[in-house]
């Protein structure tokens, strides 16, 4: 059997949504209706994932599904919102039942996942691409902005940095790992990045600045500093590596990876001394896990890296031409 454009939406997406009290149209009119509770901001966030660019052609629908939601969703995190909608843009070149199917199932296991109700969508054919909105709430005066860094702040990053890197190498061909175990650790790092939601709520009450790393560290903090107008020194000696890339790879490989690939969709954010004890209380409730890198430094300084005590002058003059 054939669906039509609205069988699929019908049977793959409205059939699943589920409604809430904010919630005044979702699927099945010709736009949603939500109502922003008071004292809150809606926070809004889209993030495209095509064929090719970034992903390969025969990946599963399962990994595409839930990568498409964890990528934005990192994004709302880095703000310190909480998710609550989505909207989905589907375009693929035919409907395949079964990976619809498989699509759609791992889509809202994600999203129920994160408590997020599905309030529309579009449905194209074309080049397989997912683009997909999300929606979140934020207190008023919680804003977590890339713009807030201050001198001396220090610098943080959630869980750990560059297995994302790896895995992505894994599945290019372009490293090995005999551990089958280790590989597929990796790949999975890769192809199901744990977006730090809950992480993201705890920061937005103490925190100064935030953002995601999806292009690598240097890349995104160098974000928060042009924004900020700060220079930063970060200590490769306390970047959070595992030991797993540790056993596996050389240094060179893993600070590469841990510095330049992007992917991780961990939190990089600055915090003032004086809100320390604060997310150390987090810490200890594990709430939050999270490894101390550098600080702020005013914008004179630029970005620096030391290493066994050396420094390495990265970037004095702002942050367009990253490269080293
Ligand atoms: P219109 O032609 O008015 O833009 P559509 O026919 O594209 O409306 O969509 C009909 C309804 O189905 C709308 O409420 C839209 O948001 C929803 N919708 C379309 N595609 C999807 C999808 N892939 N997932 C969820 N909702 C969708
Ligand atoms: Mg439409």
């Amino acid at each position: 059997m054939k669906y039509t454009e609205f069988e699929i939406i019908s049977h793959f997406f409205k059939k699943n949504q589920k409604i809430d009290k904010n919630q005044i149209k979702g699927i099945g009119d010709d736009s949603a209706l939500i109502k922003v509770p008071k004292n809150n901001i809606l926070a809004i966030s889209t993030d495209t994932l095509a064929e090719d660019t970034h992903f390969f052609k025969n990946i599963n629908p399962q990994d595409l599904a839930y990568k498409a939601i964890a990528v934005n969703l990192s994004d709302l995190a880095a703000m310190g919102a909480l998710p609550k909608w989505a909207t989905l843009s589907i375009t693929m070149p035919k409907a395949n039942q079964k990976w619809l199917k498989l699509f759609s199932t791992s889509f809202f296991q994600t999203l129920n996942k994160y408590n997020i109700n599905l309030i529309g969508g579009d449905t194209n054919r074309g080049h397989l691409s997912v683009t997909l909105s999300v929606y979140g709430l934020l207190q008023k005066n919680s804003t977590l902005l890339r713009s807030n860094a201050k001198k001396d702040d220090l610098i943080y990053v959630t869980g750990s940095l560059g297995e994302s890197g790896a895995g992505l190498l894994l599945l290019q061909k372009k490293i090995s790992v005999k551990n089958i175990k280790i590989r597929n650790f990796l790949i999975k790092k890769h192809l199901r990045p744990i977006p730090r939601v809950n992480e993201g709520t705890i920061l937005n009450k103490i925190a100064n600045a935030a953002i995601d790393i999806s292009d690598g560290l240097i890349s995104d903090l160098g974000h928060i500093l042009k924004s900020s107008q700060c220079g930063a020194n970060i200590n490769l000696n306390k970047m959070p590596i595992s030991k797993i890339l540790k056993n596996n790879f050389t240094s060179k490989d893993y600070f590469n990876w841990a510095l330049h690939s992007g992917e991780d969709y961990e939190l990089c954010f600055t915090i003032s001394k004086d809100q320390i004890s604060k997310l150390n209380a987090a810490i200890k409730e594990k709430l939050i896990k999270c490894t101390c890198i550098g600080y702020i430094t005013s914008v004179e300084k630029g970005f620096t890296l030391t290493k066994n005590k050396y420094e390495i002058v990265f970037q004095k003059k702002g942050f367009d031409h990253f490269s080293f």
